[in-house]
Order: C-alpha cells, then structure tokens, then sequence
C-alpha cells in the first residue's frame, strides 16, 4: 500500500505542531516510518488520505467499541449539536448520563464528570489525598494514568515508547509522593506499606493493564491488594479507563469481583467524544466541591455533546450486554489464528488476552509486568506492524499498547488480519 499523501501531510504538520501530533504515540516513533493521517472512518474500517482502506484493531484507542460512525451515537450528537453546542449551566442529560453509569457500575453512587481520562485520574488523586489527609500514593510501573505530574513516574505506553518514564518538568517534590510497586508482585506493594505506614493515601492501579501490552492480575495479587488495602485504610483506585465499559457493563470490578473505593473512566464513556468521569461511594465523592472542600471544575465539563455520545453508548452496551460476549468471542478467535500462524513461525512469543483487550510480545517468557513486557524484541515488533500494514491491518504502533477489538469487525476481518500475519514472516 502507499501512504505518499499521508508522509506529505506529517512533514507539513511537523513545521507547525511538535512531532507533527498532538498524543506521541501517533508519531511511529516507536515502529518507524511516517504515520498514517486517516480521513473517516466506518464501522471496523479507516479511510485514510491516499485513500487505503485499513481494518481498524485502535478504535481511537478504546472508545469506539461498536465500531466508527456508529449511527445511534452519531444522530445523538447531531440532535444536541442542533440545540447548543455549550452552556456553562446545568443540564438534565448530565444527570441522565451518571444515573445510567451508575446502574452500570457495582459499588458506587455518585459520578463527576470531566474531559479526559488523565483529568479523571488526577482528580481521583486529590480526592483521595482531601478524604485520607494523606499525601503518598503507590502506582505500578508500566500502569498509565494519564499525563498528569504524579503519573509521570514509569508511566506505560507513549512514557515508556519515548525513553522518558520520568518526564522533565515533573519536580521532585512531586516525584517523592509516587511510590513505585510492581505489577502482580503483592510483596513490592507490602515493602512500601511497610516503609510508609499511615502515610498512603491511595494505590491506584489498571485493574487489567493495556498499558505495556495487555497484562492480567493474579486472582492472589488483586484479591490481596484488596484486602491489604482495608487493612492499612488506603483507597484502591481502579484506573478504569481502558476497562470501564469494555470488559463488561460493570467493567473491571465486575468481571474480578473486586470493589474499588475509587473508579475512574474516560475512552468508551465518552463514545469517541473527550469525557472522563471518577465515582465512588456517597461517603466518598461528598468530599468534592460544592459540597465537600476539595475543588475540581471544568468550563467544558459535563458538555452537552460528550454526554449525548456517552449516553447513546452506554444506553446501547446496556441494552445488550451480549455484545461483550461476542467481541470476547472475536477476540478468541484472532487468539487463536495468531496462535496457529506464530507457532509455526519459530519466532518467541506470548499472547496475552482478556475480553476484546490482546496484545503480542516477541519474547520467550510470559508477559506478566512492565520489566517481561520491556523484554520483547523491538525490531521483530517493528518487521510485525509494518508488514501488516502494508496489508492494510492497523495495529497499535507500539508494542506497550494492548489491541482494543470494536464489535464491527466480521469474522472475515479477522481470518484476513490471520491471513496478513502469514505473510508477514
Ligand atoms: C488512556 C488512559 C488514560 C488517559 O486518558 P486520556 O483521555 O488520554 O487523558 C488513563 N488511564 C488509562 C488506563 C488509560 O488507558
């Protein structure tokens, strides 16, 4: 396939935006080449400027589970576009929307929204250092959380692509506040309860990462994060904005069995428009400005567009929850056609899946945290995205980044994805 237009459109974006993007990972820093400027998109598939059809495995990263331009979401945006576009004022599909998500969503009773899933996760932070009284909180490396300072600390993905897991600009003050743990390794978690008892405010974790590549927890090391947890008062914040909405209607805390003091979401709860939300126990969110003293605001939060996609989203994934069956099922299914096509290849590696989140790491030992996800080979990784894309397959451009399967993909788009697999080695 030729991206002629698409390089031609990168160099000129590069003289007036920095790297040509406004999110890194966008650029191909990680794969090479110059990266592919889409023009629309439907259903599974991208239209991109020199007009290749790409089968689409982002889904804008997360958000468009159902596929791109999905009608119910669009004609919702649409009818509220009609009507305003903003306000600054209160507005009742806002209360639509939290009451829907909070029907969803085990173990909690209020939700504020905002406009991002970095937002979401910083404002869970503060709500939970104001509650607690406690500064401290322990994140695990290769979890991401957004770009906010205290993440900024072996944050996944675009951190970790660009060589600079401790970002400059991130002071130390700042830096001191973040303990590091180590994913499914509850004994690095203790060492640091230990060694700071009483002055933990919050662990927060992605409940399943998809942050370097997608990465499971134990049952023994989610179980018993949760219940060091209850032991020590620390609130667990389950980073749910890759997981909310797309490992079930209740997300991560359903499909574990776990509960979070603090949930966070973003990606699918905005149904491809910027929403984020966190939520947690009345007890909890009381805390929150205006009727608690810890301040959180947004002049576009709550925004009426946002809230219609997210409404038009989340009424659908309600009334048919089966949906995440089948994209479990779909996601089986490329599982095991890669499965079959690697095996034969010689080439070391592991697939890791759960639910519609899969990612392939070139390496010989189980995938399991960040420093077993570091270990995949790179160059294999680079040969593996190029060589499908050119056969129209696009893929995370990045080997820390889980797959994120929408419900629009047939199953004669997967047997052609196995298919350009085949072909690439
Ligand atoms: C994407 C992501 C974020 C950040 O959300 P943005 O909307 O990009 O700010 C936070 N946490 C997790 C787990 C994510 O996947």
């Amino acid at each position: 396939m030729i991206y002629k237009r698409s390089s031609a459109l990168f160099n000129e974006a590069k003289q007036y935006i920095p790297g040509g993007v406004n999110s890194p990972v966008r650029a191909f820093k990680a794969v090479g080449g110059d990266p592919v400027f889409v023009k629309e998109a439907k259903g599974a598939y991208l239209y991109d400027e020199d007009g290749n059809e790409l089968i689409d495995y982002i889904a804008s990263w997360g958000p468009l589970i159902l596929g791109h331009a999905y009608e119910p979401v669009l004609n919702a945006i649409i009818d509220k576009a009609k009507k305003g576009t903003s306000f600054g004022m209160p507005t009742e599909i806002e209360t639509d929307l939290a009451k829907l998500a909070v029907s969803m969503v085990p173990n909690i009773d209020k939700i504020r929204f905002v406009n991002s899933g970095t937002e979401a996760c910083m404002s869970a932070v503060r709500l939970a250092r104001g509650y607690s009284g406690k500064d401290k909180i322990i994140k695990f490396a290769g979890c991401y959380h957004g770009h906010s300072d205290s993440f900024l600390i072996q944050a996944g993905s675009g951190a970790v692509t660009f060589g600079s897991p401790n970002s400059p600009g991130v002071t130390q003050g700042t830096a001191k506040d973040t303990l590091l743990a180590n994913y499914n390794d509850l004994e690095s978690v203790k060492a640091l309860t230990t060694a700071n008892k009483g002055e933990i405010a919050a662990i927060i974790i992605e409940p399943v990462a998809g942050n370097m590549g997608c990465i499971i927890p134990t049952e023994e090391f989610i179980t018993g994060l949760r219940e060091l947890c209850t032991k020590e008062g620390i609130l667990l914040i389950f980073d749910e904005v890759m997981t909310g909405f797309r490992l079930g209607t209740g997300g991560a805390q359903e499909a574990l069995g776990i509960d979070a003091d603090i949930v966070t979401f973003g990606k699918v709860i905005g149904g491809g428009l910027p929403v984020g939300a966190f939520a947690a126990r009345n007890e909890i969110m009381s805390y929150l400005a205006p009727e608690g003293p810890v301040y959180q605001a947004g002049t576009l939060s709550g925004n009426p567009l946002a809230m219609s996609a997210g409404l038009a989203m989340l009424t659908e994934l309600n009334s048919r929850p089966e949906v995440f069956e089948s994209l479990a099922d779909k996601t089986e299914h490329l599982h095991e056609g890669f499965d079959n096509v690697l095996r034969t290849k010689g080439i070391p590696y592991q697939i890791n899946r759960y639910g519609s989140m899969i990612s392939v790491h070139f390496t010989d030992a189980p995938v399991v945290d960040f420093a077993s996800s570091a270990k995949g080979n790179n160059e294999t990784f680079k040969t593996y995205f190029h060589g499908m894309l050119n056969q129209g397959i696009y893929l995370p451009p990045s080997a820390f980044e889980s797959y994120f399967l929408n419900d629009a993909l047939s199953y004669g788009d997967l047997d052609k994805t196995i298919d350009a697999l085949k072909k690439v080695f």
